[in-house]
């Protein structure tokens, strides 16, 4: 989400100023950097509400620019640069765009032709690297995790908890506890968290909005109604368009004038239980509790056939099958899938279970079924095959976008690239535009822009540019600051595709 920070060189209590809308005033946006110098933000003993208590904090951590930042952590050129992560294709998307791309106007979601040209020649656009963002997320639910034992993870970089020892704290301490936090993420991981508190998850949430770059907000009892009220309805929990149209059509665009209306109006427009539990949002009533997300299991449809598949073309179908059948109770079940598991039994009984792990949780039939196949192997190879199933893990109720349907609904057959139990999906090559396919080179295809290479001299480094057989490699990672750039001839047997998770060495 697009947000602006309350000015931050106010000690006048955020009550008495006007409530900046997430999404608004942009001419208040400023970089990341800019944020990082002013520290009034994270102050909030100064604050005349500073005493002020409620019965239960609840805390929405959300970290600031994640892909990007992934990247400019372990790519340390990256750094103070305007960063494009996403697919470069003619129908890609932005999947994150550093603070100092956000400056031109560069958003996620928007075509990446779009922020490129919003961004001009400085943009540095790489190609998302799932495998990483997953490590350094587990990092981060760690480091919070130690501080706050239950966590309601939303997605790679957000969650909600509500810790125990806050419970009827003051904004202060409330304010210094969240420092502590930001600071602790920061020292273990590298990357900066924003969080917002507030005496509900929705309050937490939009005082994440309005931490974002690198800041804390908590917003106190004391002001929570004047904030709310401010916002434009749709900011509301839970308010999709049609319930919004339905508030327009007699006139209630804020908040405010939601929750000035009688309950049973509310009730009247929105119906039943909706309504009600939303004009109590509206009013800042929110005791929905924090809680943990239910472990992960796995589902999953597997058949026995009556005959042995012996070739792949009666192997391919049959993994379309029972991949058709699992996403038909995962569509039952609600929840959507990072992990796609191949399990093949084959007519000595002995079982052969591969996986895929996608970079974001799907409930995309098609995107699943290509993992699927992925993962096939040659029963001609294998031996034959008695038995096939499709399950589906990494479960959650949060699904991300899907960034790149064009790219991974398109995955490569099993093509030898890793003999890894674990196949792990980094996103395809982007095919570069520019060069008819018949003529396409080795170089763009196999040493694109932003894959991670191994150097036997030098070591770690990143693909920053190839082409007319020559391919230009930056040394660098996590810990080495800044690494010089060399170009190689495209064949070089010095140089080797690498594991993008070295990049966090
Ligand atoms: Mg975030």
């Amino acid at each position: 989400m697009d947000t602006v920070r309350e000015p931050a060189n106010s000690g006048i209590s955020p009550v008495h100023r006007p409530a900046a809308a997430p999404g608004g005033h942009p001419a208040r946006r400023r970089g990341a950097l800019a944020d990082a110098q002013e520290s009034d933000s994270n102050r909030t003993d100064s604050r005349p509400d500073a005493a002020v208590r409620a019965r239960r904090w609840v805390l929405h951590i959300d970290m600031d620019a994640f892909f990007a930042s992934a990247e400019q952590l372990t790519r340390p050129t990256l750094r103070g640069r305007p960063v494009l992560v996403g697919g470069t294709g003619a129908r890609g998307v932005v999947a994150g765009a550093s603070y100092e791309a956000r400056v031109f106007g560069a958003r996620s979601a928007m075509p990446m032709h779009q922020a490129r040209r919003l961004v001009g020649a400085s943009a540095v656009v790489v190609p998302p690297r799932g495998v990483v963002y997953g490590e350094l997320s587990a990092a981060v639910f760690d480091a919070l995790r130690s501080r706050i034992p239950v966590l309601e993870t939303l997605s790679f970089d957000e969650a909600f908890g509500e810790p125990a020892e806050l419970a009827g704290a003051t904004v202060a301490e409330v304010g210094e506890f969240c420092a502590e936090l930001r600071a602790l993420v920061r020292e273990r991981t590298g990357l900066v968290a924003s969080i917002g508190a507030g005496t509900g998850k929705q309050l937490a949430k939009i005082g994440s909005g309005l931490a974002k770059p690198d800041g804390i907000r908590v917003i106190s009892p004391a002001e929570q109604r004047e904030l709310l009220a401010a916002l434009p309805v749709r900011k509301l929990w839970g308010i999709g368009p049609v319930a919004e149209g339905r508030l327009r059509s007699v006139g209630i665009e804020t908040v405010g004038a939601f929750a000035a209306l009688p309950e049973f109006e509310a009730v009247s427009l929105l119906g039943g239980s909706i309504g009600a539990a939303l004009h109590r949002l509206a009013l800042g009533i929110d005791d929905r509790a924090v809680a943990e997300r239910a472990e992960a299991k796995q589902i999953s449809a597997e058949t026995t056939y009556e005959r042995d598949i012996l070739t792949m073309a009666q192997l391919r179908p049959a993994i379309a099958a029972m991949a058709g059948a699992a996403h038909r109770r995962l569509a039952e079940d609600g929840r959507a899938a990072r992990t796609v598991v191949l399990k093949l039994k084959k007519s000595d009984m002995s079982i052969v279970t591969r996986s895929f792990t996608l970079p974001y949780a799907t409930e995309d039939l098609a995107t699943l079924t290509a993992a699927a196949q992925r993962s096939a192997v040659d029963p001609g190879v294998l031996g034959a095959i008695r038995l096939v199933g499709v399950g589906f893990g990494g479960l959650s109720t949060i699904r991300q976008e899907s960034l790149f349907p064009e790219l991974d609904r398109d995955l490569p057959g099993a093509d030898g690239e890793t003999d890894s139990p674990e196949p792990v999906l980094v996103a395809p090559p982007a095919t570069e535009p520019e060069l008819p396919p018949a003529t396409r080179s080795y170089t763009a295809e196999y040493w694109y822009p932003g894959r991670d290479v191994s150097h036997a001299e030098y070591g770690h480094g990143w693909v920053q540019g190839s082409g007319h057989g020559r391919v230009t490699i930056r040394f660098e990672t996590r810990s080495t600051g800044p690494g010089p750039a060399y170009t190689f001839s495209a064949d070089d047997s010095n140089l080797a595709p690498a594991d993008p998770l070295l990049s966090l060495l």
